[in-house]
C-alpha cells in the first residue's frame, strides 16, 4: 500500500468500477477519514457520495460480521465459526454432486467481486466441475461486446475521443449519476470541445442534466433507438454523405447495407420514434459532415429488446462516416490478456452451461437462471452460491426469482449486509469492504490504463473474509488443496498477476490513432463488417433489422423504463447506510405532467405500475423532462418497490440475453 507524506494510505475505491483514487487516513488500525486523491489521473481528487462515505459503510452497525447458519430451512440463523461454515458447504456440495452432478451448482457474482476473487472462483468452479459461473455480463456489457466484436472484431475496448470531436452524440448516457471518473472526464472533454465550437446532441427519453450542455436535445420514445439509427444510416447513404474512401478501403457489405436501409427513411422512423423526420435528417447530416464525430452510447440503449442490433446499427453509423480509429472518433483500445488460474488438463469434460443452447453467443445469462431452476432445463440446478450479489433485487422477474430460490436445496450468500436474497439463504457469510482486502484494478484490463493493485488498508471487521480466502478454504476442504496455496492478500494477488504474466506495475500505453486501420481489424475479413456473415451463420440478422413494434390497441399503453441511476446507491446496495439514504430516502416514479393530469395524480400520490409480469408500487413525481407516454422508475429497491417485479425475463435481446429493463409496456393505476 503506497503511503503519502503524512502516513496516510493511497488506494483506490472499488465500490463501483470507476475506481477513483482515494487517500485514507488511518489511526490505531481505524479509518478516520477518506478523501479523493488529487494525483489520480481519472478522478482528479473527486469522490462521489458513496466513496466519501466509505468509512460509514465499513463501520455500519448492521454489517454481517460472523458466519450465520440456519438451523432449519426458513428458520432463524445461529452464529457458527468459519470451520463449521466451510464444513457445511463442503458436505452439501459433495452431496449435490453425487446426487445431481456438478452442473447442479451455480455461482453468481455481483459487481463487487473483482479480478482476484473472480480468478479464484473460476478455478474452484472448474475443479468442482460446474460450467455455471454467472455474473453481470448480460445485464451490463454483453450487447456492446457482441455488437462491436461482430463489427470490428476482437478485442476492442471502444471509447469515444470526445475531447477531440467536433460533433458529439450522447445516446442513453447519464454520466452525472454513474461512474464518477467518466463524469469528470466527459464533462471536461465536452466543455473543452464545446469551447472549440463542437456541437453536442443528447438523445434520451429523459432530459438528463447533461442535456443542459447540448445544442440539440432529442426526446426519443423508449426502445426505438434502432429505428432512429437505421434512419440516420439511410439518410446518410441516400444523400451521398458517407465517407466513400473509408468505406471502400475498410469495410465490407456496403452494397447490401444500402439496399437493406432504403425503406428506413427518416419519415418512416418519425412514426416509431416520435422524433421529427427533419430532426433525424439534420442530426444525420451533422454527424456525417462534421469530422471528427463521436457517438457515445450506454445503458439507456443497452437495455432494450434488441440491444445488440441497436448497438450494431450505431457501430455502422460510425463506420460509414469514417469516424473509426481517428482522433476525435471511436477508438479501439486492445485488452491486456488476463489468463485464468491454471487447472489440471485432465479434468472431466464439463456439461454445457444452462444458457448455452438458448444463447450460444452469450458469455453468461444470469437472468435465465430462475427459469432454468424452475424448468429443470437443460438439467436440474439445486444449489446456488451468491457472491456479493442480490438476485432478488437485480434479476428480472422477481416473482420467478422468489419461486426459484425457494426451490433450491442450498443457497449460500457472501455479503456485507443482510438483503432480500439472504431471506432464502441457508448460510450467510461475512464479506469485506474494499478497504479490508487486496485487489487488482479492473481497469488494468485496458492497455491505456496502468495495471494497479491494492492491499488492505485496515484489518477486516469481525470475522469478515475476502471472497478469495473463503473460496480457497472451501477448495482445500473439497480436496483441491494444492490449487489454493494462497494465505494472504499479497499471495493471492501475486498468483493472479504471475498467471497473467503481469508485474503489477505495467504502465499505460496510449492508444495510437490509426493503428487498427493500419494493422487491419480482427474480423474474419480483416475489415469492418457492416454485413456480418458470422451473425448470419449463427441464425441472426446479418444487418440490423427493423425494430420490434408493440401491438396496436395494447392494454398496456405506456412505456416503462427502469434502472435510472442515482449517485447515492450502487445497484441494490447502500440503502441501509443512513448517510446515503438521507440523500435519496424513497424511490419515485417519474411521469410527465400531461400523464399525471390524465391519471389525476399529483406529486406524492401512490400508483400501482403493472406489466404482463407483475406489479409494483411507487410514489409519483411529475416532470416535464420525460417523454409524455413514459414512466421511469429506479431499480435496486427491495420489497414492493422492487422494479424487477415488472421486468420480463423471457422477452430478452436474442443475442445477449439482456432483459428489456428499459423497453417495456405498462399500465398505471392510482392507489
Ligand atoms: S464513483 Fe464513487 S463509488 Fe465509484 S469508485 Fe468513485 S468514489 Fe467509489
Amino acid at each position: 500500500m503506497a503511503l503519502v507524506s503524512d502516513g496516510s494510505a493511497r488506494t483506490f475505491c472499488q465500490i463501483c468500477r470507476a475506481e477513483c483514487g482515494m487517500i485514507v487516513q488511518v489511526e490505531d488500525g481505524k479509518v478516520l477519514r477518506v478523501e479523493g486523491d488529487p494525483e489520480d489521473r481519472w478522478s482528479r481528487g473527486k469522490l462521489c457520495v458513496k466513496g466519501r462515505n466509505a468509512a460509514e459503510i465499513l463501520y455500519a452497525k448492521d454489517r454481517v460480521l460472523h458466519p450465520l447458519l440456519r438451523v432449519t430451512k426458513g428458520g432463524p440463523f445461529r452464529r457458527v465459526c468459519w470451520e463449521d461454515a466451510i464444513d457445511f458447504i463442503a458436505s452439501r456440495l459433495e452431496d449435490l454432486k453425487e446426487r445431481w452432478g456438478p452442473e447442479a451448482l451455480a455461482f453468481y457474482r455481483g459487481t463487487t467481486a473483482k479480478v482476484v476473487d473472480g480468478s479464484v472462483l473460476e478455478r474452484l468452479a472448474k475443479l468442482y466441475g460446474t460450467p455455471n459461473v454467472t455474473g453481470t455480463w448480460s445485464v451490463c456489457v454483453g450487447p456492446k461486446i457482441l455488437a462491436y466484436s461482430h463489427t470490428f472484431g476482437r478485442p476492442p475496448m471502444p471509447w469515444c475521443d470526445l475531447k477531440n470531436a467536433d460533433y458529439m452524440i450522447l445516446w442513453g448516457v447519464s454520466p452525472v449519476a454513474t461512474h464518477l471518473h467518466r463524469y469528470h472526464g466527459i464533462s471536461a472533454d465536452i466543455t473543452e470541445a464545446r469551447r472549440r465550437g463542437a456541437r453536442l446532441v443528447v438523445i434520451d427519453p429523459r432530459r438528463l442534466p447533461i442535456a443542459a450542455k447540448a445544442e440539440t436535445y432529442i426526446q426519443i420514445r423508449p426502445g426505438t433507438d434502432l429505428a432512429m439509427a437505421l434512419a440516420m444510416i439511410s439518410h446518410i447513404i441516400k444523400s451521398g454523405l458517407y465517407d466513400e474512401e473509408f468505406v471502400s478501403a475498410h469495410t465490407i457489405g456496403f452494397d447490401k447495407l444500402t439496399e437493406h436501409v432504403t425503406p428506413y427513411t427518416p419519415r418512416w422512423a418519425e412514426r416509431i420514434t416520435d422524433v421529427p423526420a427533419s430532426v433525424i435528417a439534420e442530426v444525420a447530416t451533422g454527424f456525417a459532415t462534421t469530422r471528427p464525430a463521436s457517438l457515445d452510447r450506454r445503458q439507456g440503449v443497452q437495455h432494450c429488446r434488441n440491444a445488440t442490433q441497436t448497438l450494431r446499427a450505431m457501430a455502422i453509423l460510425v463506420a460509414i462516416t469514417g469516424n473509426v480509429d481517428i482522433r476525435g472518433g471511436l477508438m479501439l483500445t486492445p485488452y491486456r490478456r488476463l489468463k485464468s488460474l491454471a487447472v489440471p488438463k485432465d479434468l472431466p469434460q464439463r456439461a454445457k452451461s444452462f444458457w448455452q443452447d438458448r444463447f450460444p453467443l452469450a458469455r453468461d445469462a444470469s437472468s435465465l437462471l430462475p427459469d432454468a431452476i424452475l424448468s429443470e432445463r437443460p438439467y436440474p440446478i439445486r444449489g446456488l452460491v451468491v457472491i456479493e450479489g442480490n438476485p432478488m433485487s437485480c434479476f428480472a422477474n422477481t416473482g420467478k426469482v422468489r419461486q426459484a430460490l425457494a426451490k433450491l436445496d442450498l443457497v449460500v450468500v457472501h455479503d456485507l449486509f443482510m438483503n432480500d436474497t439472504t431471506e432464502f439463504a441457508d448460510l450467510v457469510l461475512p464479506a469485506c469492504t474494499f478497504l479490508e482486502k487486496g485487489e487488482i484494478s479492473v481497469q488494468s484490463l485496458r492497455t491505456d490504463y496502468p495495471v494497479r493493485t491494492r492491499t488492505p488498508v485496515v484489518e477486516p471487521q469481525g470475522e469478515a473474509l475476502p471472497e478469495w480466502r473463503w473460496l480457497s478454504l472451501l477448495g482445500r476442504r473439497l480436496g483441491y488443496g494444492q490449487h489454493f496455496p494462497f494465505h494472504s492478500d499479497q499471495q493471492a494477488l501475486d498468483a493472479v498477476l504471475s498467471e497473467a504474466g503481469w508485474t503489477g506495475r505495467e504502465p499505460a500505453t496510449p492508444t495510437n490513432h490509426g493503428q487498427v486501420l493500419k494493422d487491419g481489424f480482427t474480423t474474419p475479413s480483416s475489415k469492418i463488417e457492416l454485413y456480418s456473415q458470422s451473425l448470419e451463420e449463427q441464425g441472426h440478422d446479418p444487418l440490423p433489422a427493423a425494430p420490434l413494434e408493440w401491438p396496436k390497441g395494447d392494454s398496456y399503453p405506456y412505456h416503462l423504463i427502469t434502472g435510472a441511476r442515482v449517485p447515492h446507491f450502487y445497484h441494490s446496495q447502500h440503502r441501509n447506510v443512513p448517510a446515503l439514504r438521507k440523500g435519496h430516502p424513497e424511490p419515485l416514479a417519474e411521469i410527465s405532467q400531461s400523464l399525471a393530469s390524465k391519471l389525476c395524480v399529483n406529486d406524492g400520490d401512490e400508483v400501482s405500475i403493472e406489466t404482463r409480469v407483475g406489479a409494483a408500487a411507487f410514489r409519483v413525481r411529475a416532470t416535464n423532462d420525460i417523454h409524455p407516454l413514459t414512466i421511469s422508475i429506479p431499480h435496486g429497491w427491495a420489497g414492493a418497490h422492487n422494479a424487477n417485479w415488472l421486468v420480463d425475463d423471457v422477452d430478452c435481446d436474442p443475442l445477449s440475453a439482456t432483459p428489456p429493463f428499459r423497453d417495456m409496456r405498462c399500465r398505471v393505476r392510482k392507489l
